[in-house]
């Protein structure tokens, strides 16, 4: 068996710095249990305490740190809806699904803020987030969603900014207009991951760190999970390993790709009032987004993607120039942090569940759009489990194909494509 390779992207998160990680221990000996969760994220956490909760045996096998994955590394935008906009899911779905997953999502963001309010977990949720255009031409689009959010998904919480507004909320004349959403938010995501591995092991989840899950057997009807140390016997598996569970299950490779996204947070910033003075998140309408906002102890945390090298200092560097586009004033800014880590992607940029085999489902692939819907997808995983509701189907029935280029083109392809988006974004 190779050593296992690390997916997680290069550079300490400030998100690290914020809070005290307890640490779980390693799996050592054979467990049997009812589920086995595969992947400390969002969504394994949340499966499993929900399953917890309920009575059910349930252990978790993290591969490093709870939270290693994208769920403690990432923008902490909660945004609204689906990662694709509603017009775009009612063209291929019609309306009535649409709005079943609009409605979804709206489900899933209010269970974030009552499950950390109910749990006492202190994650900054700060309100507002703001998504603003790079190109003039796309002003109308965004126009027109805030016209049928309010009207035919009965949403009443965004409004449009033109570009005297958008310039005065963002504190930068950097972009042509966009839309205000106050009916979301923005989060510490490795708080809410502290937060949901406390409130699993309280219930009687069995946690389990540096426990890299190196296959599944099946024997006497039963899956099992190897570990270099250990095994884990399960009556069902949740595989919830998202874009870091290379090589674990073809058929959530050939679904799920890994893309890397990047982020630098500067020190603390002298007049924090110059940048988003209302607190809220941004993001922006290129394909390769940008998404910025500021910390509860006032740096600007600032992501996007490039081409980097794994090197800090090579993302820190493009962090700045991307940052200096927006804010001229911060040109100099000093970087306290730079990271990176991977979106799981889907080609439909919506998330990929399914049931693999008989007992074993995966949930995923959320598109950058994951820490709403990841948190709340693990707690339709642990209704499906109890047979009291299915709501994950609506998920399920979502049509996701396989990347194309099989095994070995697949990474290539998908790099070119991106690179593909990326000059289009620019140009
Ligand atoms: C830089 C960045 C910025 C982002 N910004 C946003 C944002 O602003 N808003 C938003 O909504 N979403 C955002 N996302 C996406 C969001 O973070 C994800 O959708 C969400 O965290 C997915 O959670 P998850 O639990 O499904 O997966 P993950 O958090 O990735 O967890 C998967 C876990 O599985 C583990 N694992 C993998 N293989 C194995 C194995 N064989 N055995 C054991 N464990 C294994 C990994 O170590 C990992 O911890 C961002 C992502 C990144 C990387």
């Amino acid at each position: 068996m190779p050593a296992y390779q690390s997916p997680i992207a290069p550079g300490r998160s400030w998100y690290d710095d914020s809070i005290e990680r307890p640490t779980y221990p390693a799996l050592d000996g054979s467990r049997n249990v009812d589920v086995l969760v595969v992947g400390g994220g969002f969504t394994g956490l949340s499966a499993a305490l929900h399953l917890a909760r309920t009575g059910v045996a349930v252990a978790v096998l993290e591969a490093h740190r709870f939270g290693d994955g994208a769920s403690g590394r990432n923008g902490g935008q909660m945004g609204t809806g689906q990662r694709l906009w509603p017009m775009e899911i009612e063209a291929a779905y019609g309306f009535e699904r649409s709005k079943a997953l609009f409605d979804l999502a709206e489900e899933a963001k209010a269970h974030l803020t009552e499950f950390i309010t109910a749990n006492g977990i202190d994650a900054d949720y700060r309100e507002g987030q703001l998504s603003v255009v790079h190109k003039r031409r796309y002003l109308k689009d965004y126009r027109a969603q805030v016209e049928d959010l309010t009207t035919r998904y009965a949403y009443p919480h965004v409004s449009f900014m033109d570009a005297a507004e958008t310039a005065d909320r963002l504190g930068s004349r950097r972009y042509f207009g966009g839309i205000r959403d106050t009916g979301t938010g923005h989060i510490n995501p490795m708080k809410l991951v502290v937060g949901s591995a406390r409130v699993a092991a309280e219930a009687g989840a069995q946690l389990f760190e540096n426990s890299h899950v190196e296959r599944l057997d099946r024997r006497a009807g039963r899956i099992v999970a190897v570990t270099a140390h250990g095994e884990v016997s399960a009556e069902r598996v949740l595989i919830a390993t998202n874009a870091y569970g290379g090589g674990l299950d073809p058929q959530v490779d050939a679904h799920v790709m890994p893309i890397g996204s990047f982020i630098g947070a500067t020190e603390p910033l002298a007049d924090t009032d110059a940048v988003l003075p209302g607190g809220e998140s941004c993001d922006d309408s290129r394909f390769v987004v940008r998404y910025f906002r500021k910390s509860g102890d006032g740096r600007l945390l600032f992501g996007g993607r490039e081409a980097y090298t794994s090197a800090t200092g090579d993302i820190g560097r493009h962090i700045r120039k991307q940052i200096a586009e927006v804010y001229p004033h911060l040109a100099n800014v000093r970087l306290s942090h730079a990271w990176g880590g991977s979106v799981g992607i889907t080609m439909e940029r919506l998330p990929y569940v399914r049931s693999l085999a008989p007992g074993i489902t995966t949930i995923g692939g959320f598109s950058g759009h994951g820490v709403m819907l990841a948190n709340f997808a693990g707690r339709l995983y642990a209704e499906r489990v109890n047979g009291n509701r299915d709501r994950l189907a609506d998920f399920e029935a979502l049509r996701i194909p396989a990347f194309p280029g099989g095994r070995r083109l697949r990474a290539p392809l998908l790099f070119l494509a991106m690179t593909w988006f990326s000059l289009r974004d620019r140009f």
